[in-house]
């Protein structure tokens, strides 16, 4: 498969699970792919040993650095926003410095990842960004500060899919429901409640999502934007 060859992509977020997964995608067919990453500094290394991309150190909880990260990276064929994290419980008894953090690293970040990368992007460009299907639905407590950051990047998406799409760019966000990672594994104690709303009962994998972003990414996605996409095994129908 060369079906990115030579083709420059950045990957926020990309040292493990989804990330990691829509990185090895990409690198498989031939692009020029670097991966930001916040801790993970020995899965970062090895997924860039084992592919030939570059790992790079960018909090996105910083907004600054995240700007100067995809400026410095010049003019991206594709832009992949993927970090993002969780912080689920009763909103009564959250943290509001751990809210404030996941608005800075799943919203702020994405929208200005995606403005800098328009700047410099070429014709044809493609921005896609990992949302999730608690942007639609959220059958449990516990979850709102997350979806609220996921609904955010509907919002967004379809927004600079207008402001950009005069250009040739488009802007989609992916929308998985529960992909096996750190984040929420197959195996974990949040599952058989999880598979309960599902019409396919079991966790998606990695590859899945990256398989999606890869088709989004491609030539054949060229009039496809200011959408949502959801890979979710049913979770939200
Ligand atoms: P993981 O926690 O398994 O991996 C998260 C990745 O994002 C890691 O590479 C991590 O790097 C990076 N990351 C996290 N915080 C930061 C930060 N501050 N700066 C830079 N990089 C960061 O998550 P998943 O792979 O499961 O999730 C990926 C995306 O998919 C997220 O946006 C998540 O909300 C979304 N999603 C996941 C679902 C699931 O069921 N797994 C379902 C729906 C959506 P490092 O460890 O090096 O900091």
């Amino acid at each position: 498969m060369a079906g990115f060859q030579g083709k420059s992509i950045l990957v926020l977020g990309g040292s493990r699970g989804i990330g990691a997964a829509i990185v090895r995608r990409f690198a498989a067919e031939g692009a020029v792919v670097t991966f930001t990453y916040a801790g993970s500094h020995e899965a970062a290394e090895q997924l860039a040993r084992d592919t030939g991309s570059t790992a790079a150190v960018t909090d996105s909880a910083d907004r600054d650095a995240v700007i100067a990260r995809v400026r410095e990276s010049g003019p991206l064929d594709v832009l992949v926003v993927n970090a993002g994290v969780g912080a689920f419980g009763d909103p009564l008894e959250q943290d509001p410095d751990a809210v404030d953090r996941l608005i800075r690293i799943n919203v702020n970040a994405p929208y200005h990842a995606a403005v800098e990368a328009a700047r410099q992007m070429p014709e044809g460009g493609r921005i896609i960004v990992i949302g999730s299907v608690n942007g639609d639905r959220i059958p449990f407590p516990g979850l709102s500060a997350y979806a609220m950051s996921k609904s955010a990047l509907q919002g967004m998406a379809r927004g600079l899919a207008r402001d950009f799409g005069p250009r040739g760019i488009t802007v989609n966000v992916v929308q998985p429901g529960p992909i096996d990672t750190d984040m929420n594994p197959a195996d974990g104690p949040m599952k058989d409640i999880q598979h309960a709303v599902m019409a396919i009962r079991r966790h998606g994998r990695p590859e899945d999502v990256a398989g999606m972003v890869a088709w989004l990414a491609g030539p054949e996605a060229g009039f496809v934007t200011g959408a949502m996409h959801t890979i979710d095994g049913g979770f939200g129908a």
